[in-house]
């Protein structure tokens, strides 16, 4: 072995240091005389790697394995702060950390037999001296093992605390969890990143569930709050949550998520689109119904993934998923397979806000939604705009965002309370040929406003946290045989129903989260929410619950279908979402939540039947004064006026009492939420 590698043989494992800063360890593969180098081997995620290291990059490093005529060692006294038999502990050590089958088959130096006693070494000549060294190692290992610990141990500490002084010094002590945040980056130095490239695979999913990480924001920059999320893979998302003991020491507990893509920081809103909204545009031109949603807390980044970037006041609507999908759509409608088609495009824009419709390309008009004998949804009155090119639709999104923000003091105050839905609409002929429907959803974070003092925020937020806990269930209807979905618990998947059901029904959530700490708790609320829509797409006990489904109880079970549908069916699809959600939903939430479908419905009820009578008001009047303009006439007819006035009278007493006791009524179910919200027992988890 040539000297001037030192204690370097093949098979010694040895720090390197790679480009990225990172230093780990590595197996010497080979010496290299005529450049004065070595290789060495590692792995990494299961692959073997290697390279060729200069002989002085691995002494700086490794200083044990450098050449060292001077060794002396007496086997009583303590080990000098480099011990010689380096290269076996390390070997020993590593042994553990590297799987057995990926170590090169390199002939390694055999173990020393069982030690047999000291002896004090004289002078000696250079032979005798390494077998002097050998006898040594052989006598008294177990001893010097422990002491060889004991002296890492030591070492460690020293390395430790130098480091902490250093740190402290470097250290902006007005962060106010730099602990935290140093065991965030040498969590992050020990990592292999493989973010998400364009060469990546597209992959066809009928459900495909994605997160998407924003940056800190200037806000999060400003209280120096610390980014506690990781996206190292393409599907990996891992959020470090501060944890403390009892002791009151501080650690980190990272918690890793797996989706079908995963989006770092960095990423563009074009590639996000690339993965997510692209794929389902296609589906629309194959007669399909697509729907994309952005879900998350407010501020997470749900808008400026949809609509496109705020900068500033203005927002540039070109670099959202809307405008993104529209763009391809007319590319599509130009590819000779669907020119042939003779397809028209249509946009509509609308915002559901506490269970109620508002047309954003219509001057926010509200919308009724009705269900007809078939069980198709329809919007009625809802705009549908012809669009020929994606500068008509950017115009649209303009109108329609404007409309959404009017009037508000805050413009995420507002959206953050109410769904966005932007469609796309193929039709051919008039008739439908695909839909494709991108929603920006209300910020989930609302669901704790259920206990909120003020009955129009407890409004909302029941809502919104019925909405998305139905929106969960029809998504993970869609990936099985289930016979019945809660569509009609909430307004959102009432009108979205026709988008889920179908052979050819295709949807991308996008779970956006925020980076900050302070945030820690609402994007773990997110990441669960995505995880169930999509872990539990595929549940054949599900499907097969009971055995073999019987003909008869399966017919049974359509006919009660049937009869709940015609007697309260938002009611018995609240029903059925809480008992699906039962671990988020308590009893008293669903009482809550039943009173307020309750107070929804009534609500809806008074003023139609409201509106009704003042329209016939105003029929009365006319009768009235037709029939006081009789009086005028000298010999008019007594008795013909008494009965009709009386007629009239009795007309309205009974259309006025009806209209009164419903709103009684309501005003009875009115308090009954109010004593329903106070019930909701605090200590539950939220049912987000
Ligand atoms: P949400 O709609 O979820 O309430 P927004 O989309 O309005 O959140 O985002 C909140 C803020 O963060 C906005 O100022 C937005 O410009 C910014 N933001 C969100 N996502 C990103 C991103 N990926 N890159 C840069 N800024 C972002
Ligand atoms: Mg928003």
């Amino acid at each position: 072995m040539a000297s001037g590698f030192g204690k370097i043989v093949v098979g010694t494992y040895v720090e390197i240091k790679r480009s990225d800063g990172r230093i780990h360890q590595a197996m010497v593969t080979s010496l290299n005389e005529d450049n004065e180098s070595v290789t060495v081997e590692w792995i990494e995620n299961g692959d073997t790697k290697g390279k060729e290291i200069d002989l002085e990059s691995i002494f700086a490093l490794n200083p044990d394995v450098a050449p060292d005529e001077e060794i002396a060692p007496s086997p009583e006294t303590p080990p000098p702060p480099t011990p010689t038999c380096v290269k076996v502990n390390k070997i020993a050590k590593v042994s553990t950390m590297i799987p057995t089958r990926a170590r090169p088959q390199q002939p390694q130096q055999p173990e020393p037999a069982p030690p047999p006693p000291s002896q004090q070494p004289a002078q000696l000549n250079q032979a005798q001296t390494q077998q002097q060294l050998q006898n040594a190692r052989r006598k008294s290992n177990c001893v010097k093992e422990v002491e060889k610990l004991q002296e890492k141990r030591e070492r460690r500490r020293l390395q430790q605390q130098e480091l902490r002084e250093k740190r402290a010094q470097e250290v902006d002590t007005t962060i106010p969890n730099y602990e935290i945040m140093y065991m965030i980056r040498d969590f992050r130095a020990s990592l292999d990143y493989r973010p998400l490239t364009t060469a990546d695979l597209i992959e066809e999913h009928r459900i495909c569930v994605c997160v998407r990480k924003r940056p800190l924001n200037k806000k999060e920059l400003a209280m120096k709050d610390l980014d506690v999320i990781t996206i190292p893979s393409k599907d990996v998302v891992m959020v470090h949550e501060p944890k403390q003991k009892v002791d009151l020491t501080r650690y980190l507990e990272n918690q890793t998520f797996r989706f079908d893509y995963a989006f770092d920081d960095s990423t563009t809103n074009e590639m996000v689109y690339r993965f997510t909204a692209r794929p389902l545009v296609e589906t629309i031109f194959e007669r399909g119904m697509a729907t994309c949603f952005a879900y998350g807390q407010t501020g997470s980044g749900k808008t400026h993934t949809m609509g496109g970037d705020f900068s500033g006041k203005n927002q540039d609507c070109s670099k959202g998923i809307y405008a993104l999908a529209a763009r391809d759509v007319f590319l599509m409608l130009k590819k000779p397979n669907y020119k042939k088609l003779d397809l028209q495009v249509y946009a509509t824009f609308f915002e559901i806000y506490s269970g109620k419709v508002f047309d954003l390309l219509n001057r926010k008009a509200k919308l009724r939604v009705l269900e007809d004998g078939k069980q198709q949804v329809q919007v009625v009155g809802l705009q549908e705009k012809e669009v020929k090119c994606t500068e008509d639709v950017l115009k649209l999104i303009e109108v329609g965002n404007s409309c959404r923000t009017s009037g508000q003091t805050s413009a995420n105050a507002h959206s953050s309370r109410s769904h966005a839905v932007f469609q796309i609409i193929l039709r051919r002929k008039g008739k439908m040929h695909g839909k494709f429907s991108l929603i920006d959803l209300a910020g989930n974070e609302r669901g704790a406003d259920t206990s909120s003092a003020d009955r129009q925020t407890r409004l909302e937020g029941a809502e919104i946290n019925k909405s998305l806990l139905a929106l969960k269930e029809c998504i993970r209807a869609l990936g099985r045989n289930k016979p019945h979905t809660p569509f009609r618990a909430s307004k959102l998947t009432q009108v979205l129903r026709d988008s889920f059901i179908g052979e050819n029904s295709r949807t991308c959530m996008i779970a956006t989260i925020s980076p900050g700490m302070t945030s820690c708790e609402n994007t773990l609320n997110t990441l669960r929410y995505a995880n169930r829509v999509k872990e539990l797409t595929v549940d054949p006990n599900q499907v097969m619950e009971g055995g073999r489904p019987n003909i008869h109880a399966v017919n049974q079970l359509d006919l009660l279908d049937e009869e709940w549908l015609s007697i309260s069916p938002q009611r018995d699809d609240l029903k059925l979402l809480c008992e699906q959600n039962e671990e988020e939903v308590s009893p008293q939430l669903f009482t809550f939540h039943e009173a307020v479908s309750q107070l929804v419905e009534m609500e809806e009820q008074v003023l139609e039947d409201h509106r009704a009578v003042f329209q016939e008001s105003i029929r009365w009047l006319e009768d009235e004064k037709v029939l006081l303009e009789m009086t005028e006439e000298v010999d008019y007819d007594v008795e013909s006026y008494a009965t009709q006035l009386e007629q009239i009278l009795d007309q309205k007493i009974e259309i006025l009492t009806e209209l009164r006791d419903k709103v009684k009524s309501f005003r009875s179910a009115l308090q009954e939420e109010e004593q329903a919200s106070k019930q909701i027992n605090p200590k539950r988890p939220r049912a987000l």
